[in-house]
Formats: C-alpha cells, structure tokens, sequence
C-alpha cells in the first residue's frame, strides 16, 4: 500500500534509540544470564524494580517477547508450533508463541529467545491462563514456580490487601536469597523506584503529547515505546529514555509536525495492541484522516486502578509502592473503575470515538467490552465500534472486517457532528 503523503512515518530519534536499547537488553540478558546470573521469568505485573536489590539477577518477560515476536512478523510461526504441540488455537497467543519460542530452542525468535530460567515468578490478578502456562515449565524443566496472589480491584486497593501483596514480595525475596545465594539490598530497591517513578512522569509527559489539536503521538507509538518499560524497569536508562522521547515529541509539537497532520477524527483504543498491525493500521488510518490518539492499554502505565493519572507515592517504603501498584494494568479492574479511568482519558483528550479491540485471545480484557462500550457512549456521547482482533495472531484478524466498522464510526462521528443521530 501507497503511504498517503500527509502520514508521518519518519523514524524519530527516539524511535532509533529505541531500537538500540532493545537490542542491548536481550544482548545484555543473554550475556549475563551466560556468564552466570540467578535468571527469573515474570509475568509483565510482577514489581521488576526486586531484582535490582541482587547483585547478579536478571529478568526476562515472555509477554513482552511474545510481543516483539509478533511485531516482527513470527507470531503464527511460533503459534503453530505450540500448536502442533497439543496446546490449543484459542489459548493466549502470547503463551503460544512462548511455548512454540521455549521449547524450539529460541527459533525463529528476533531475540534468539530467553535464556533458560532459574525461577518462574507470576502472578494472579491479570488472568489465571497466565499460571498455567508459567506451570508448563515448572513441569518441563522442574523449575520452581512463585505465584502472587494479589486481590483483583473493585475498588481502591484495601489496607489489607497491600500488607497481604508485600509479605509476599518479602517471601520472593527471602526464596531468591536462598536459591541464589546473593544478600538483598532494600537500599538499592529504593534507587530503582525513583527511576521508575521519574520514567513514569516523563512517559506520561510523552502521552499528552495527544492532547494537542492535531494529536503531536498516535497510540501506535506509544505501543512500540512501552518496550523498555517492561524490559528495563528500575533503570536510569529506562528514564532518560523516557526523557529524550517526551522532550524530542514535545519539540515536534511545537515545530508543527503531527503524525495525521489533516486529523479529523481522534480516537481511543480499549485493549492490547494488535502487535502484527501496528504500521499498517496506523498507515491506514492517516489516510483516513483519523487517529488513534490514546489507548487504555498504554495510558495505565504507573497509575492506580481506576486513575488515568500518574501514581506517584513515595520512595520512602518502596515495598508498599510496589504493592499499591499491582492493579496499574486494567484486567485487574472491575467495569466501573476501567470506565472511570477511559471517561477521564476522552475529556482530557477530546476524544470523538472509541474503538473497543475485542480480542479473541485476551477473554479477561474483552470479556466486559461490550456493556463497557454501551455505557461510554451514552455517558460520553460519543460514538462507539467494537473490532475483532488478536493481540499476536495474524491468522485471527480480518483487516477488512475492521475497518468496515472503523469506517463506519468514522460517519456516524461525522453524522453526530453535523446534528443527525449517532
Ligand atoms: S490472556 Fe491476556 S492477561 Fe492473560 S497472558 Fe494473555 S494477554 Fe496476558
């Protein structure tokens, strides 16, 4: 496809920079791993920043490989394999293409894989499939496996909850000291919170970017950006990163160059980026004059259930920081407080429609979509459309059913601003 003149893809240097980093990380996490470093596999909510209290540990996230994996185009390779393996077609794809990565010896992967762990960490609060497949290798490889349980969010997080959450980080830490042999440094914790926190605050700086008429991001960047926000969390590279994105995305903006320059529809997305489709849906999209400003899956990123805010807390307990923050991402979150967070989003942003990702692999993100998206539109007055998709199978996704419906909002935002029915 032709990419219309007024769609911006240039490379920014902070998409190059991105590039690097990545690179370096799985570089890094392979040599180290190599050379003898206690190895731990989390699942994407487990508080990263523990780690940085050991000398010699490292961490790898196999949601986020499986992201990149798909990003690159190998997501229904890797899927397959899984596949011819007994594990079911409507499984996560991010655990297919895990299980097809891990037990092909890191074929076909764009980071040659992970290396072999030492310890599985996951967790309870985003879905239970995320348990099972984190138990296939316990089983495969006899390796143990840690599950957090922490309380899914109604409400606020309860007092309670948060002490229940950090005697457990206590535990992992003690299980650690002891399978490793290395002391945990609670001061060093510290440290890697406050980069996290000022990542945060320059990543949110990077996200009202969109604020601006036309929009100065598209949630399309923010997908790609979020990488190192899984990979190298704690880190001073992960906030001078963060840094330069938001500072060189603010200079575009005021220089007067936008990503949908001739943007006359902003809209919001509910639920994981469709990995395989990011250029092409982004491409198409800028032709159509219209934007995906924003999205849920990005925007909750350092933020407590139910806020669209950044958390900021304290450094001074770093433990209940951690803990007060295991409902940032939005499974977790019953109806009412994933729909306070998106109202905020669609006043802050000005939002004209919203896309609601039904996604046939994440049941725990989709599951509410379609009251949630019955009730944003009567209670924003804006109109909605729900699309299939897949986060990182390709052969679930119809690019032309999408954007039927896409299409389709598109005019009855149209419809809805020159005073017809919506
Ligand atoms: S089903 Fe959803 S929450 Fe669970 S592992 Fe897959 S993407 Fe993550």
């Amino acid at each position: 496809m032709e990419i219309p003149a007024k769609s911006r893809h240039v490379k920014t240097e902070s998409g190059k920079r991105l590039s690097r980093m990545m690179i370096q990380s799985y570089t890094d996490l392979h040599r180290r791993a190599g050379e003898g470093a206690f190895t731990v596999w989390i699942a994407i909510i487990v508080p990263a920043e523990l780690f940085a209290g050991f000398d010699n540990v490292v961490y790898a996230v196999p949601e986020s490989h499986a992201a990149m994996s798909a990003g690159k185009g190998v997501g229904p390779l890797q899927c397959e394999k899984a596949e011819r393996a007994g594990y079911s077609m409507d499984l996560c794809s991010y655990a297919r293409i895990d299980i097809g990565t891990a037990f092909d010896s890191g074929k076909d992967s764009p980071s040659f894989g992970l290396p072999k762990p030492h310890l599985l960490v996951s967790n309870t609060n985003n879905c239970s499939l995320l348990v099972k497949w984190f138990d296939v290798y316990n089983r495969a490889w006899d390796v143990p496996h840690i599950v957090l349980d922490v309380p899914f969010a109604y409400g606020p997080q309860r007092e309670e909850d948060l002490g229940y959450i950090v005697a457990q980080l206590r535990s992992l830490i003690e299980t650690i000291e002891r399978m490793s042999g290395q002391r945990f440094d609670i001061e060093k914790v510290r440290a890697a919170v406050a980069h996290s926190r000022e990542a945060g605050r320059h990543w949110k700086r990077f996200l009202a970017c969109a604020a601006h008429r036309p929009s100065g991001i598209t949630a399309f960047d923010s997908f790609v950006q979020m990488a190192p926000f899984l990979t190298d969390r704690g880190t001073p590279e992960l906030a001078e990163h963060y840094r330069l994105l938001a500072d060189e995305t603010e200079a575009l903006v005021a220089s007067g160059s936008f990503p949908v320059p001739g943007e006359r529809y902003r809209l919001l997305w509910d639920n994981i980026a469709p990995w395989h489709q990011l250029r092409n849906m982004s491409t198409r999209l800028a032709g159509m004059d219209a934007n995906i400003i924003a999205a849920s899956y990005t925007y909750c990123l350092g933020t407590l259930e139910g806020e669209y805010r950044l958390f900021e807390g304290e450094t001074a307990e770093p433990m209940r920081y951690l803990a007060r923050l295991q409902n940032f991402s939005v499974c977790p979150m019953g109806k009412e407080l994933r729909k306070r967070a998106m109202k905020e989003a669609i006043r802050e942003l000005g939002i004209d429609g919203a896309v609601f990702a039904s996604n046939r692999s994440c049941k725990v993100y989709s599951v509410m979509q379609m009251d949630l998206m019955r009730e944003i539109s009567a209670e924003c007055a804006i109109p909605c459309a729900m699309i299939d998709v897949d986060h990182a199978d390709l052969r679930a996704y119809s690019e032309e059913s999408a954007f039927l419906r896409i299409q389709a909002l598109l005019e009855r935002i149209d419809r809805a601003r020159s005073g017809k029915t919506a």
